[in-house]
């Protein structure tokens, strides 16, 4: 039987979706080379302007002597005002669940997640404090646990930490808690932590801070040279005429195919790191290899993509590689020194 990943790696597969794709650019590229983008606004403009100038074009009836006087209009019903007896009043607030270790509910978090799932405190509190006695340890101290009902979604599973002061915050849904036992589970809790206090958002809003206005420089210096260049072929002059969208399109496209790799070297590159913390605060290579495991079982992704995909697609390390490193990385059961654990409390 053909293993799985060398079925998907056999590149015969990928032969036919690859020559599409490849037309598709090149009929796009000769399109726009023809001028057929501009000829095509000018077909589509022809009937709108037609008809505009025949709506406009008729001149009012003269009106008939003798008419019968206009219908009175009805005049217009008073704008609502409820009677006074009916006063919309706010929902009742729900009474605090009495828990030993809050008064009330946390406030959910904190606008946009809370419209579409409900996040409450976690079902199962034993598993609550431990987990926050390792974000303790990890040094995020005075955050919250919440459970999120995404089981009404989806099957995939998710948990992450985020937030900072009062909302700082550490949500996982309620299918990873279904999905993983008690040693993964708090493996992965550990790798969000990572990405938390290894301030992974922040360096990547930074990087994004950086790179989009650059990348928007680069993108309109190429279009201007390129219209410059072809506009008698081209059909337009300038790059906001309508007939530059598909201009537009092949440019986006080619920086998209240009950058893809670099965003998602990086990124792979804070996953592996926080796969690092997760191992270095737990000790648990067991615990980490099991929730790849299962995150594959779920998630049905390819465990060992070729490198090309990997290259433009895969934003995470495989979950071979994964899985690998989870059973591999043991710096202190050989007395090595570990990279974050000076960070630990
Ligand atoms: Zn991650």
């Amino acid at each position: 039987m053909l293993d799985y990943a060398e079925q998907q790696r056999a590149p015969g597969k990928h032969a036919v979706g690859i020559g599409i794709v490849l037309g598709l650019h090149l009929l796009l590229g000769w399109a726009l080379v023809n001028g057929l983008a501009q000829r095509m606004i000018e077909v589509i403009k022809a009937p709108i302007e037609t008809k505009i100038i025949e709506e406009v074009k008729p001149p009012p009836p003269p009106p008939p002597e003798n008419l019968p006087p206009p219908p009175k209009f009805a005049p217009p019903p008073p704008s609502f005002v409820p009677p006074p007896e009916i006063n919309v009043n706010p929902p009742p607030t729900p009474a605090p669940t009495i828990t030993t270790t809050q008064v009330a509910p946390p406030p959910a978090p904190v606008f946009i997640a809370p419209l579409f799932n409900d996040f409450g405190p976690m079902r199962d509190p034993a598993l609550e404090a431990e987990i926050l006695a390792l974000a303790d340890r990890a040094g995020i101290a005075g955050s919250r646990v919440f459970e999120v009902d995404k089981s009404v979604d989806t099957n995939t599973v998710n948990a992450y930490v985020t937030g900072f002061a009062s909302t700082k915050r550490i949500v996982l849904w309620d299918t990873i808690i279904a999905r993983l036992d008690h040693d993964q589970l708090l493996v992965v809790m550990g790798h969000e932590m990572g990405h938390y206090v290894l301030g992974h958002v922040r360096d990547s809003m930074i990087a994004l801070a950086i790179a989009i206005p650059l990348a928007l420089g680069g993108f309109h210096a190429l279009a201007r040279r390129l219209i410059a260049r072809f506009h008698a072929r081209f059909g337009f002059t300038r790059l906001d005429d309508v007939a530059a969208l598909p201009l537009f399109l092949v440019l986006i496209g080619l920086f998209n195919l240009a950058l893809a790799p670099v965003a998602n070297a990086w990124s792979r590159r804070q996953e592996h790191e926080a796969d690092r913390f997760a191992l270095e605060i737990t000790h648990d290579n067991l615990g980490c290899a099991g929730a790849f495991a299962r995150l594959q079982e779920s998630n049905l992704a390819n465990p060992r993509p070729g490198p090309l995909f990997t290259f433009w697609r895969a934003s995470h390390p495989s979950l071979g590689e994964r899985i690998d490193f989870c059973n591999e990385y043991r710096p202190w059961a050989r007395g090595e020194p570990e990279v974050y654990a000076d960070r630990f409390k």
